[in-house]
């Protein structure tokens, strides 16, 4: 008997752990601090969860045996059922409200909506963005990310960082602000912005593949152009927000999204060098907060779905 209530603790515990990820901002790219909308819904879990464990323990150890198994199977059944359902909850919300004030709190959040698939429609056809409300002022939860001055370097943000490329204490510099790669022979930043930290690092986030690389920025700082080449996208995405795609020759692509807006003289066809700034990195499309999503993209541009039937590398790996 004692074993059995053993093991409906271990069934329990492991069903709750989602919920405790989920509420320490494992869930949705979070680096931390998870919207109050996820800790009460997991609050809530806890004390129902809880309320309807009691009895069915104190059932499974007068009865025993059987009564203990099914006891832990329901148990944990309705922990895992209330999570899903939770999570499934957060988000829908977080796609009908990309940036409504119940869910803003000024953290990298970042959850990159997938690009279209090729087969579906052309980028062309992509939805007008959608009006963001203004942001609420929200108190900042500890750790903050760092204001960074630029100069600094490739700051790593004060923040639990996914997929940190490189080794290095947060708020400390992994590499040079002006650190280039080189990638089929052409030469591109690997932080093509200014008064920004990495925050997110390219690689699964979530089960998801993190196509990129984000810079956060809260002092107003710049996108880059990574490399010299010519803007073949300048538009303004759902997703992506306003959104640039550098063709750099040699089959290499760099794409920028969430700027504010574009630079004077930054549209289709115009020429770039590296460095170059496109615009002030922002916070346009599905993102809410400011930083600048960028990819290193690879292979041929001249099908359908354009950029977004390239593939993309992560530049700290090359
Ligand atoms: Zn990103």
């Amino acid at each position: 008997m004692k074993s059995l209530l053993r093991l409906l603790r271990r069934l329990v515990v492991m069903a709750v752990m989602p919920a405790i990820l989920l509420a320490a901002g494992w869930y949705g790219g979070t680096k931390y601090g998870a919207p109050p909308s996820v800790i009460n819904a997991v609050d809530t879990v806890f004390s129902k969860g809880r309320a309807l464990l009691t009895p069915i323990l104190g059932e499974a150890a007068r009865k025993g045996g059987e009564a203990a198994k099914t006891a832990a199977q329901q148990g944990g059944d309705y922990v895992v059922g209330t999570v899903e359902q939770m999570i499934k909850d957060y988000r829908e919300r977080e796609e009908q409200e990309p940036g409504a004030p119940a869910e803003q709190d000024n953290q990298p959040t970042d959850e990159m909506p997938a690009p279209e698939e090729p087969a579906s429609e052309p980028p062309a056809a992509a939805p007008a963005p959608k009006p963001e409300p203004e942001p609420a002022p929200q108190p900042k939860p500890a750790p903050s990310p760092a204001p960074i001055a630029s100069g600094d370097g490739i700051v790593l943000c004060k923040m639990r960082i996914s997929n940190q490329p490189r080794q290095g204490e947060p708020g400390s510099s992994i590499g040079a602000a002006d650190e280039t790669t080189t990638y089929k022979g052409v030469d591109l930043l690997l932080m093509p912005a200014t008064k920004a930290c990495l925050s997110s690092g390219y690689g699964y986030r979530n089960g998801k593949l993190h196509k990129g690389v984000d810079y956060f920025s809260d002092q107003g700082g710049d996108a880059l152009a990574g490399g010299a080449g010519t803007i073949v996208e300048a538009v303004s995405r759902a997703d992506y927000g306003n959104m640039i795609v550098i063709d750099h020759g040699n089959g290499v692509y760099t794409r920028y999204a969430h700027l504010a807006r574009f630079a004077s003289g930054v549209s289709a066809g115009a020429t770039v060098s590296m460095g170059q700034p496109l615009g002030p990195i922002g916070k346009s499309g599905a993102s809410s907060i400011v930083h600048l999503h960028y990819e290193v993209l690879t292979g041929d541009y001249e099908t359908r779905a354009k950029s977004f039937g390239l593939e993309a590398v992560d530049p700290f790996g090359l």
